[in-house]
């Protein structure tokens, strides 16, 4: 037998994590790493959050699981709050993103065929996106290497360039149901849409009665600055998949709706085991009572712009390896003169520092919302000591 016990379907890397501290993970050697991937913009209150063990300790002696076919004053609760927080009036739990983002697509085509229009099925996505690994959501992405070997594909996603307005216009036929995007693209490179691309999809969707569903699964819960990135669009959404952040790394997602959309989500059309369970609901709330609140995003919005400048100058220092930095708020990107893999494992096995590789070029700088200057000190420590140790490739672009 050569198959691993894990399906060997990540390229694992030999960092071995075993102890989470603050900002730092701890490998079973015993060496620190400073932890500006997040658990993939996961782990927004770093590893030790006392506010968030203490919640999820508490609801797992008091009650960790029920069926859904009860009521649920833990979920009603949560719920009430991103109603309160947000556009939606109402919500589905998940365990994971892609179910928040195959919730959305389902929420999208019900409202159509609800009423009837059953031909209204098509959504349109954005190239480069990234929603999840489903067969729907791999779908929706136009990124052929997700698709390789799982075809046939389901049927019903018409891919538009990110950020392209006309394209978005020009590809809606009698068949479209909606849009799907990602304000801040994250897998794809960490690309933010750009205001008149976000405020003339909602000006489309409004004009054809189509439904804007927004992927906030990586750039939503405070990642960005404000609770959610559509607010600095100036536009709402109909439909948002949250996870990530979310439940601070407890696994959970979110589909949040507007009433009006959610006219399909009817008694017996969709349902999960686990979603939304006591303790889940749990570390949402814990979640939420640290970033909800104005002097948390202003503090997030602050580290930003503190990273952000240290990072434009720096950059300018290693003209051969960096370009451009973009982002929003604590979702910061490097573009790379190079494919960024061998420079992330540069970082970690040679300075300990934890980044991530994305789409386009992209070293991607998502650390837990909690860094403060001492982090970020360490930090340019760390990536200046790394890109001056690094060898470049040969030029590829
Ligand atoms: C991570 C991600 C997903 C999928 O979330 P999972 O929890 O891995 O299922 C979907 N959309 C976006 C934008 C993501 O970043």
């Amino acid at each position: 037998m050569s198959i691993t016990p894990l399906m060997p379907v990540y390229p694992r890397c030999g960092f071995r994590p075993v102890k989470g501290e603050h900002c730092h993970l701890i490998g079973e050697d015993g060496r620190r790493y400073l932890d500006f991937a997040a658990g993939i913009a996961v782990n927004l209150l770093g590893h030790s959050h006392e506010g968030l063990i203490g919640a999820i300790q508490r609801q797992a002696a008091t009650l960790m699981h029920v069926s859904n076919l009860y009521g649920s004053p833990q979920g009603e609760h949560l719920a009430q709050r991103l109603v309160d927080l947000t556009f939606a009036d109402t919500v589905f739990f998940t365990n994971s993103g892609v179910e928040a983002v195959e919730c959305a697509i389902k929420t999208v085509r019900a409202y159509h065929q609800h009423v009837g229009n059953n031909r209204k099925y098509e959504i349109i996505t954005f190239r480069n996106a990234f929603h999840g690994r489903t067969m729907a959501t791999i779908s929706a992405s136009s990124q052929e290497k997700m698709h390789k070997g799982f075809y046939p594909l389901l049927e019903g996603f018409k891919y538009v360039d990110f950020d392209d307005l006309e394209g978005a216009k020009a590809a809606i036929g009698p068949n479209t149901a909606g849009f799907l995007v990602e304000p801040v693209q994250g897998e794809g490179g960490i690309r933010p849409a750009s205001q008149e691309f976000m405020q003339g999809l909602r000006a489309l969707a409004d004009e054809h009665d189509l439904l804007l569903a927004l992927d906030e699964v990586q750039c939503g819960m405070a990642r960005s600055g404000t609770l959610y990135a559509y607010e600095q669009y100036g536009i709402v959404p109909d439909v948002m998949a949250s996870a990530k952040g979310l439940g601070g790394g407890f696994p959970i997602g979110a589909c949040l709706a507007t009433e009006k959309a959610a006219r399909g989500m009817v008694i017996g059309t969709h349902g999960s085991t686990y979603g939304g369970n006591p303790l889940a609901m749990a570390a949402g709330e814990a979640v939420l009572d640290a970033v909800a609140n104005d002097e948390f995003l202003a503090q997030v919005r602050a580290t930003s712009e503190r990273l952000r400048t240290r990072l434009e100058q720096f950059i300018g220092n290693y003209p051969e390896l960096f370009e451009l930095v973009r982002g929003k708020g604590l979702m910061l990107g490097i573009r790379m003169k190079f494919e960024p893999r061998e420079f992330v494992g540069h970082l970690r096995d040679n300075h300990q520092l934890l980044t991530v590789a994305a789409g386009d070029q992209t070293l991607r700088l998502v650390p837990p919302l909690v860094i403060g200057d001492v982090e970020i000190d360490e930090f340019f420590d760390k990536l200046s000591a790394g890109a001056a140790s690094y060898q470049p490739p040969a030029a590829t672009s």
